[in-house]
């Protein structure tokens, strides 16, 4: 994997340079209380992968300072989801556990030097004399103990002498200091509680500001790696190390971002409340946004890798798009995921003229997918199809089956509907048809015109299985707890039907069913009486929603009208190969597929440009929608399919959002250039980076002080005010999502 060098590389990179350390080590220190989410495959990925990319080493170590919350079945799954996503640690699993000892000696020797003491006012009175931001804190009485006491207490509060909460170890600091963290904090606790690993030997806990670093310092640990909620620890971090005058090489903390995404919630305090609560199945819930859950739901190694990379290293907070996520195993599973046939919502249909039965060869690649393989697809007189795929009453512009439309069987035949069979209270039971013998795929001269291919099963080899379909878990962007959970996050299908091949393939694979989306067998719940497949995600990007909100270039009507007076006119027979290769092979819907193959001029543009980009669907959406509109109302095209193929590159590898994409598509209809051009001239690309946000922020707060005395009196709407100039001030570049975040977060702090 390619690494651009963010700021952490640069950091390591110089200080082996300037000779500083001699060997990078790192080191990813979880709390064992819950199972690692997302956030620690990210922490991860800099931490192991820092190591790796300067030859290194990268020790797990297990941060159990805190014995209540802790349990070694959360060590398990933290060892496991190191090892899946591919890194090996140094050595054993290191345990903070292992450094009592050292570390209690280390206050003993903090005590002596006369810069710890025990303090034994009550956690109120503590509080009251820490002081505030504004206001100086005072020591307490006891801070004046003697060393012969402190010594004294401490080993007592060690033997167990003391209830919790009796006395504490405290640094003796600065009770002035500007950072509050600084006024003299704890260093130990009193935990008269069971340790799972160290037993009843230990009755007092070091705290992570004292047991951290140390702990960094006895590994050998040169770059401590943290998230920017720690910052302000840093001075302590630094306090200890220098205090005790520990030699060099010492270990120095960085901060980063801490990964967010919408619509998820990543602290293991809230999953374990979803967990214990029942509101999911476990922590592996393929829901759930923790490595075993979207392991379990079909996510692979790769995809949760190139999304770490994808994120970046930030120095402020953001909110990522969780369609970035499903961008990244779709990518992915787009390159090596068989293509197959699953009906989840089975319609029978009997084709009265085929005899006997037969096994189609089907590939299971399309052509722009740089993998070969077939399968063998039975076909006999009874199928089944998606009852979707059928219409009686079809709307205009309905590409399936109808009364009086043909439909193309996927790898196989045309088909043509003869009757329809209909129960007792009217519903569609059974669709009795009839197949045309010279229209089989690959080898079709029969000349007949279809506007689309479906999918179907055979129905004597076809397997029942269960589907488990998944939307997000939460319905609010930014969800809170339980009341923003979405009541619909889970929908099982128990009688789909699927071609026999996938049953019998390896069970580790990812399939795509055609036109449903990718699928993944339940590593858990998979029998043979009861094969269980979850959607890892659907087949769509967002562009592509996108665009069908967009009701104004409805494309069809506008390149060439397909509707003669109701009827459709039919497709000539290179304009129906070429339907068929965009919706078999290429994966188009109908109606994209239909626009493009039914215009040459379209599909010769289209074709040039996918020869530069293989982006297929994003392409041909541009092509049917954007490109088809010019063609229309200019009569020419003068951009190249090049420079088209350019753009969807840029969409495609986030450099620009797709809103942006369509202003420079008209900016490259009129001046001709290349979008690459226009990007960089007109400094396009999108910012979602917070440092490069929050100083015009300031700037629009400095400005207008009005406004800002109105919003602290209570009128809170004017944070729309400052969003928008926040916005103005970017010329629209800023990534709306992140203003609107980071303006909440300045005014909530004004
Ligand atoms: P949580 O709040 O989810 O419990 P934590 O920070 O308490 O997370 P730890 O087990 O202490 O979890 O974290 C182990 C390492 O993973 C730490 O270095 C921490 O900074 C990092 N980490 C945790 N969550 C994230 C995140 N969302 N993004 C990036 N790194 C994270
Ligand atoms: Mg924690």
């Amino acid at each position: 994997m390619e690494y651009k060098k963010d700021f952490l590389h640069a950091i390591v990179e110089e200080d082996l340079k300037s000779g500083k350390y001699q060997e990078i080590i790192t080191r990813f220190p979880p709390e064992p209380n819950g199972f690692p989410h997302i956030g620690h495959a990210k922490s991860i990925y800099i931490n192991f992968g820092l190591a790796r990319d300067y030859n290194g080493r990268c020790n797990l170590r297990m941060d159990d300072t805190n014995p209540t919350t802790e349990d070694t079945k959360y060590v398990e799954a933290l060892k496991d989801a190191v090892k899946w996503l591919g890194f090996e640690w140094d050595g054993d699993v290191r345990y903070t556990s292992n450094y009592f000892q050292k570390l209690y000696e280390y206050a003993l020797q903090l005590i002596k030097m006369g810069k710890a003491y025990v303090d034994s006012v009550s956690e109120e009175e503590m509080r009251e004399l820490r002081g505030t931001v504004t206001e100086a804190g005072k020591r307490s009485q006891y801070a004046n103990r003697s060393v012969e006491e402190n010594l004294d207490l401490f080993e007592r509060m060690k033997n167990g002498e003391f209830q919790d909460g009796k006395h504490v170890l405290r640094a003796k600091i600065d009770m002035a200091a500007a950072n509050m963290k600084m006024r003299d904090p704890l260093l130990y606790r009193i935990k008269n509680v069971h340790h799972h690993r160290t037993g009843d030997t230990w009755c007092i806990y070091p705290m992570y500001d004292f047991a951290h670093c140390l702990s960094d310092y006895i590994e050998g640990v040169t770059h401590s790696i943290c998230t920017l909620e720690f910052e302000n620890n840093r001075d302590i971090y630094d306090w200890v190390i220098d205090t005790l005058g520990l030699e060099p090489p010492r270990p120095y903390q960085h901060e980063f971002a801490r990964l967010a995404i919408n619509y998820t919630v990543m602290s293991k305090r809230k999953l374990l409340e979803l967990v214990e609560g029942n509101h999911v199945s476990g922590w592996d819930d393929p829901r759930l946004p923790t490595i075993a859950g979207l392991r379990r739901r079909g996510y692979t190694r790769e995809s949760i890798l190139n999304f770490c990379e994808s994120v970046g290293v930030a120095k402020a907070n953001s909110v990522v798009d969780v369609a970035q996520l499903e961008f990244c195993i779709r990518d992915d599973l787009n390159k090596k995921a068989p293509r197959v046939m699953c009906v989840i919502d089975p319609l029978k249909v009997t084709i009265e003229n085929y005899e006997g039965s037969e096994e189609l060869e089907a590939s299971c690649y399309p052509a722009d997918v740089a993998k070969e393989d077939s399968r063998k697809l039975p076909f006999s007189k009874e199928i089944y199809i998606e009852r979707d795929d059928f219409e009686e009453n079809p709307p205009k512009g309905y590409f399936r089956l109808t009364p009086d439309q043909p439909v193309r069987l996927k790898h196989a035949y045309i088909i043509t509907c003869k009757e329809i069979i209909k129960d007792a209270n009217g519903k569609i039971i059974e669709i009795r048809a009839e197949y045309h013998p010279d229209s089989k795929s690959g080898q079709d001269t029969s000349g007949i015109k279809v506007k689309s291919a479906i999918q179907w099963v055979e129905a004597s080899s076809a397997k029942r299985v269960e589907l488990r379909l998944y939307e997000r878990l939460y319905k609010n962007e930014q969800p809170q707890g339980l009341e923003d959970l979405n009541p619909d996050s889970l929908h099982v299908i128990k009688n789909a039907l699927i071609e026999p091949a996938v049953i019998e393939q390896k069970p580790d694979e990812r399939f795509q069913f055609e036109r449903q989306g990718y699928f993944y067998a339940d590593p858990i719940d998979y029998t043979d009486a009861n094969p269980v497949f979850n959607k890892i995600v659907s087949l769509k990007d967002s562009w592509k929603k996108k665009e069908q909100k967009q009701p104004a270039s409805k494309p069809k009507q506008k390149v060439k009208p397909v509707q003669v007076d109701g009827e459709v006119a039919p497709m000539s027979q290179e304009e129906q190969a070429l339907f068929d290769r965009y919706t078999s092979k290429l994966g188009l819907n109908s109606e994209v597929a239909n626009t493009i193959a039914r215009d040459a001029d379209l599909a010769s543009f289209y074709s040039e440009a996918l020869a530069v980009a293989n982006s297929p669907i994003t392409l041909a959406n541009i092509v049917a929608n954007e490109v088809a509109r010019e063609l229309k109302e200019q009569g020419a095209i003068k951009l190249s399919a090049k420079q088209v193929a350019q753009l969807v590159a840029m969409i495609d590898d986030a450099t620009i959002s797709s809103k942006i994409a369509k202003e420079v598509f008209e900016q490259m209809v009129k001046t001709a250039k290349d979008p690459k051009q226009i990007v960089e001239e007109q400094g396009l690309v999108q910012i979602s980076d917070p440092a490069v946000i929050e100083p015009i922020i300031d700037e629009v707060i400095a400005k207008n002080p009005d406004n800002i005395a109105k919003y602290k009196a209570g009128n809170t709407k004017l944070s729309g005010f400052f969003v928008g100039q926040v916005l103005k001030a970017t010329g629209g570049k800023a990534n709306p999502k992140i203003v609107n975040k980071l303006v909440a977060e300045k005014l909530k702090s004004i």
